[in-house]
């Protein structure tokens, strides 16, 4: 029987916090994206990964972060911009709701502030208060976050997840592991004819962190592709994830969706997410596949791995 993993990259705004011009339209819908999606989880019973960026969980802040090594500049839209935008900074309630659902959802980190792990001035001292800064703030949740997905999926600094305790991470789709010509072929040849997302498989990097990889972005088919194909009918998005789902329930390999809360804008985007969400129920229901988190996949995998003394 295959397993199938759900992550999401909850943000809020913080996503494009650093960025030129954040897309304002798709963010004033965040909150609505958040509650749409959470409500699809209960509704079918979907345990998902919520990979929160930690500065959510805050009710307020001085917008200077003092205690930050990236200090006050790094915050300054909290200081003009957004200064009085609470719902693109912050959303403790938002995350009670996740953590008090019915469904048994996995709390995971998508750091503290969302920088990019790879870029210069993200010392090891900046990601050390990052992980930490994660921790206070959830630390009155009673979780102890174990699973991480990087911001923007840049991969680094993995030796500092260990020393705080991390067992896993989302790792990059086989398709992204692919030069970028090779990448944008394959990507078209998707979209256009075939829908068959990778199956993947959880392994143990050099680190002894276990590297989840990611079968399919739920939202990675947008603008006129998107409209054209559902005026001939079918989704292609949705007809992928079934296509995933269905191949992956015949081996012992992992079928891995992933999304932000913030890419739910409209009522379509709803249904897209409803179709899948439906189909995967159904197929746990039936007993064709296994639905985990990231949290439940590492530890499986961990306890798997020969001991060796
Ligand atoms: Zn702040
Ligand atoms: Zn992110």
């Amino acid at each position: 029987m295959g397993t199938v993993c759900i992550s999401v990259d909850a943000e809020l705004g913080w996503g494009f916090f650093d960025t030129a011009e954040p897309p304002m339209g798709r963010l004033n819908r965040a909150v609505w994206g958040w509650n749409q999606l959470r409500e699809l989880c209960d509704r079918y019973g979907i345990p998902t990964t919520w990979a929160v960026v930690g500065h959510l969980c805050l009710d307020d802040c001085d917008g200077v972060h003092r205690e930050h090594p990236l200090g006050a500049e790094r915050f300054e839209r909290e200081r003009t911009e957004w200064s009085t935008r609470q719902s693109l900074r912050f959303g403790p309630s938002l995350v009670d709701d996740v953590l008090s659902a019915d469904v048994d959802h996995e709390l995971a980190s998508h750091s503290f502030s969302h920088p990019d792990f790879t870029v210069e001035s993200t010392t090891d001292a900046v990601v050390r208060a990052e992980l930490s800064q994660f921790e206070a703030v959830t630390d009155d949740y009673g979780v102890d976050a174990t699973s991480f997905v990087f911001p923007r999926n840049h991969i680094a600094h993995r030796e500092l997840l260990v020393d705080r305790g991390y067992r896993c991470y989302r790792d990059l789709s086989p398709t992204r592991q692919l030069e970028p010509l090779a990448r944008r072929q394959l990507e078209k040849l998707r979209q256009t004819t075939i829908g068959s997302p990778p199956l993947v498989r959880p392994r143990i990097d050099d680190h002894g962190l276990v590297a989840i990889p990611a079968s399919l972005y739920l939202f990675g088919f947008e603008g006129c592709g998107r409209n054209v194909a559902e005026l001939v009918g079918t989704d292609p998005i949705v007809r992928q994830a079934i296509g995933g789902i269905e191949r992956v329930a015949a081996t012992d390999r992992l079928f891995h969706m992933w999304l932000h809360p913030n890419n739910v804008t409209t009522l379509a985007d709803v249904d897209r997410l409803e179709a899948i969400w439906q189909h995967l129920a159904a197929a746990r229901e039936a007993g064709r596949v296994d639905v985990m988190t990231m949290g439940e996949i590492a530890r499986d995998e961990l306890a798997a791995e020969p001991q060796y003394a």
